[in-house]
């Protein structure tokens, strides 16, 4: 039987250290505060947004809530991202992806001042990030690297696995990964023998966005599996999946996240630890 890797756990430690980071910075007279822009009103955004503004208030610092009109235009976008760059009170800005389809999404992220994007998507980020730069890193997968090292997971030297190549998780999960020193494979749609690459992994992290598609026939035994995937199966099922499938991988590996409770709750964890890392 694998051991579980706790991401509420773990999620909760992170949280509670940015609390006292905040706390500190208190003391030195120092406030935090993340911007949150929502655009249009779709539900999932709307919780989402309201789970980043729960956390600000847990850790202790300001949010900041701008709701723009469905039909509002890019301009009116851009126009409060400068305003909100050149507003020395606020750290960090976050745009809640996705944008209504008349947005150019990338002229947004490009005009977040690099130094406040707190999702790390910001391509000076994701550049940053590939030359071992200090900056911004995308929440998800800062988030699995906390979660292998606070399992004790030995990455170094390893051999890692990720499915999936995503500008979000996949791509700057190889390049943290690398910069753990493991030896690195990324497989996508067009990989061929996914299974045969696959059993090489120590460690296999899997983001593809296909329900339950990880058997144990992909898994190596003893190895540890991350499971970035999240699904409800049928809309009116409560329970959620991942793209592992637990049930069968679970006897074979050695470490493994379930869904829920994994990694989903780490990357609002590691959004707090970006806002508190930002320039004072
Ligand atoms: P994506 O759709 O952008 O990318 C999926 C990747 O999987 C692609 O690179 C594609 O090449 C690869 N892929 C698809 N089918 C494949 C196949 N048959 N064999 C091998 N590779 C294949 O997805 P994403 O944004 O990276 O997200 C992946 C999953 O993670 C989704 O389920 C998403 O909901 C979830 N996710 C969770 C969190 C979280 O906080 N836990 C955050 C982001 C994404």
């Amino acid at each position: 039987m694998a051991e579980l890797i706790d991401g509420k756990l773990i999620s909760s430690q992170i949280k509670d250290e940015c609390k006292e980071k905040v706390a500190k910075l208190k003391e030195q007279g120092i406030e935090v505060t993340l911007a949150v822009i929502q655009v249009g009103e779709d539900p999932a955004s709307s919780v989402y947004v309201n789970n980043k503004k729960k956390a600000c208030e847990y850790i202790g610092a300001n949010s900041l809530s701008y709701n723009l009109k469905e039909d509002s235009t890019q301009e009116e976008l851009l126009k409060l991202i400068d305003d909100l760059n050149n507003d020395d009170k606020v750290n960090g800005i976050l745009v809640q992806l996705p944008l209504p389809k008349h947005f150019d999404e990338d002229e947004v992220i490009r005009r977040i001042n690099p130094d406040k994007d707190v999702d790390g998507f910001h391509p000076i980020n994701v550049g940053r990030l590939s030359i071992g730069e200090k900056g911004f890193v995308s929440c998800t997968p800062a988030g699995i690297i906390e979660l292998l090292k606070r399992s004790d997971v030995e990455i170094e030297g390893k051999e890692c696995v990720i499915i999936g190549r995503s500008n979000i998780v996949g791509k700057p999960m190889s390049m943290l990964m690398l910069r753990e020193n493991a030896t690195v494979t990324v497989c996508h749609s067009r990989t061929k023998n996914l299974k045969e690459v696959t059993k090489r992994a120590d460690i296999l992290i899997v983001a593809i966005g296909k329900p339950k598609m990880i058997d144990a026939s992909y898994v190596k035994e003893g190895a540890t599996v991350i499971d970035v995937g999240i699904h409800r199966p049928d809309p009116d099922s409560k329970k959620l999946c991942g793209d592992v499938d637990f049930d069968s991988v679970e006897p074979v590996a050695g470490k493994i996240t379930p869904v829920p409770g994994g990694v989903g709750p780490m990357t609002i964890a590691m959004l707090m630890s970006n806002l508190v890392n930002t320039k004072f």
